[in-house]
């Protein structure tokens, strides 16, 4: 990918009115420029949407089953392109191959999966008061999408969002994160490839403070999907809902794993050592927080240890977990190491950058553990976007689901333990949008529902599945007498 990248509108690959580019690095070796985008602004942006608005009636009225084969046909594209995609994902984002390669698959699963759903779309045919009546209701396209996306996932929540506004009839403008917006690109290759009418989906790469706010606010603009953090979220959805928009927006978590004194420790360990150090703690699912019941203590503080120093830190197409993925989350995270430090939480293994041959200049961290940590700190609080885990000991069953639900966040959560009741209360009483019994809380099905509670998203709307179409569609009811 050493070329520049062009902005995707209109069906043209075009270059930014600006006349400027900016580049992406590989986070394991910052000194390798991996690509070039454009650096668009506000009127680029907004000749985007304005293709988007353009297509918006032919697209609609496009049976859904062709609208499912252009997808169908995108997705074959992306498969017979894997291998070079998972590579490129990791050189820009830097995940693990294992990683990188599960993320493509994703993506090229979810493009199936809407395929299939159009053949499906459509309303309720009710019984109506009146005689010979026909009391149906239709369910049509919400007219122009704004899709702002996050690094983390960088083409797997480009898909989830992508996808079904297609499937439904939406036209759309999309802005990636710009760390690694290289995954997009491919997605409109495939999508253009795939022969999808011009002006349909519409690609704008650029600072999310204008090309991001111009999406967020246009007038052509009927729905905005955004996820990242919390603060831009918030920024986003009180700008879409104002201008009068539907808006979704899927943010940050401080998750949970509650260690029961009935679990299984080498198990429980493992579980939260998968949910935590994958994709080196870059995920708004993983698990920051073990809550561990007194009696077994100790001995999770000694196994998980033993999980954390078990991985092999290194460039992610050959190790266990790969670099943060650029200088500033690297620094966030060595933040979060120092606060906690100084709020009184005992490091047990971690807590450093790492240098020598293997790491050169990359953002590598080591995988992190604090123990001792009570739930106030801000260690245990606020998100930790990096390889640091936070173990908080509890008394009892009562207390470990208070300290789990006594976090503005409610994303996903889960529980390790033997004992069955425990289960079932922890599923009732959890407040998360995701609640899991004997696995790490990250790793989500494409088929059922995905969001958070509280302040990790706006709770009206649910992404993937059947809901992650909801957003995209309106009801007209229809009484044809
Ligand atoms: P971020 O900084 O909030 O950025 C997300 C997107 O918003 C990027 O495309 C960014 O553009 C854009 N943006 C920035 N300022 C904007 C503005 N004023 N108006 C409109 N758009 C703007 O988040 P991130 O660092 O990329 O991602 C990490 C966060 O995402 C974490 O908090 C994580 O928990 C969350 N996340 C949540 C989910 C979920 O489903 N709940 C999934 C994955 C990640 P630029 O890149 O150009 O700045």
């Amino acid at each position: 990918m050493s070329e520049t990248n062009r902005n995707y509108v209109g069906g043209e690959w075009t270059e930014a009115g600006t006349g400027e580019t900016f580049e992406t690095v590989n986070p394991a070796d910052p000194s390798e420029t991996v690509a070039e985008y454009q650096q668009s602004d506000e009127e680029d942006a907004a000749e985007a949407v304005e293709a988007a608005a353009a297509a918006e009636d032919e697209w609609a009225n496009t049976p859904a089953p062709q609208r499912g084969a252009i997808l169908r046909e995108a997705a074959g594209i992306l498969a017979d392109r894997k291998q070079e995609l998972t590579e490129e994902l990791t050189r820009e984002e830097g995940k693990t191959h294992a990683e990188a390669g599960g993320e493509v698959q994703r993506t090229i699963d979810i493009f199936y999966y809407y395929a299939e759903k159009t053949r499906d779309l459509g309303g309720k045919v009710k019984s109506a008061s009146a005689p010979q009546t026909n009391l149906y209701t239709v369910a049509e396209p919400v007219g122009v999408a704004g899709l702002i996306t996050p690094w983390n996932y960088p083409i797997a929540i480009p898909a989830w969002k992508i996808a079904p506004a297609l499937a439904a009839g939406n036209t759309l403008v999309h802005k990636p994160a710009s760390i690694a917006a290289g995954p997009s690109v491919a997605i409109f290759e495939a999508l253009d490839e795939a022969g999808l009418p011009d002006g349909v989906a519409n690609l704008v790469t650029g600072p999310g403070s204008s090309v991001g706010d111009t999406i967020s606010t246009h007038d052509e603009v009927d729905a905005v999907s955004f996820t990242g953090s919390g603060e831009v979220g918030q920024m986003v959805y009180d700008a879409a809902t104002q201008a009068g928009k539907r808006a979704q927006t899927e943010m940050g978590g401080k998750n949970p794993t509650v260690v029961s004194s009935s679990a299984d420790v080498e198990e429980a360990a493992e579980i939260v050592a998968n949910g935590r150090f994958g994709v080196t703690g870059q995920a708004c699912t993983a698990c920051s927080r073990a809550i561990v019941h007194t009696d077994v203590y100790e001995e999770f503080v000694e196994a998980i240890v033993e999980e954390a120093e078990s991985i092999e830190v290194g460039p992610g197409d050959e190790y266990d977990m790969g670099p943060q993925v650029s200088e500033d989350e690297l620094e966030g995270t060595l933040e979060y190491i120092d606060v906690a430090e100084k709020e009184g939480a005992r490091l047990v293994t971690g807590g450093d950058t790492l240098s020598g041959d293997r790491f050169g200049e990359g953002y590598f961290v080591e995988p992190t553990v604090f123990a001792d940590v009570e739930s106030d700190y801000r260690i245990a609080q606020e998100e930790v976007f990096g390889p640091v885990l936070a173990v908080i000991e509890v008394d009892d069953f009562e207390e470990g689901l208070e300290v789990a639900n006594d976090v503005r966040y409610g994303l996903s959560a889960s529980i390790v333990t033997d004992d069955h009741t425990e289960a079932e209360r922890f599923v009732d009483e959890i407040e998360a949008g995701v609640a899991k019994v004997n696995a790490k809380t990250t790793g989500l099905e494409l088929h059922v529902p995905f969001g958070g509670f509280k302040e990790s998203s706006s709770e009206t709307w649910r992404e993937q599945g059947d809901a992650g179409l909801e957003f995209y569609t309106i009801d007209k009811t229809v009484y044809d007498n």
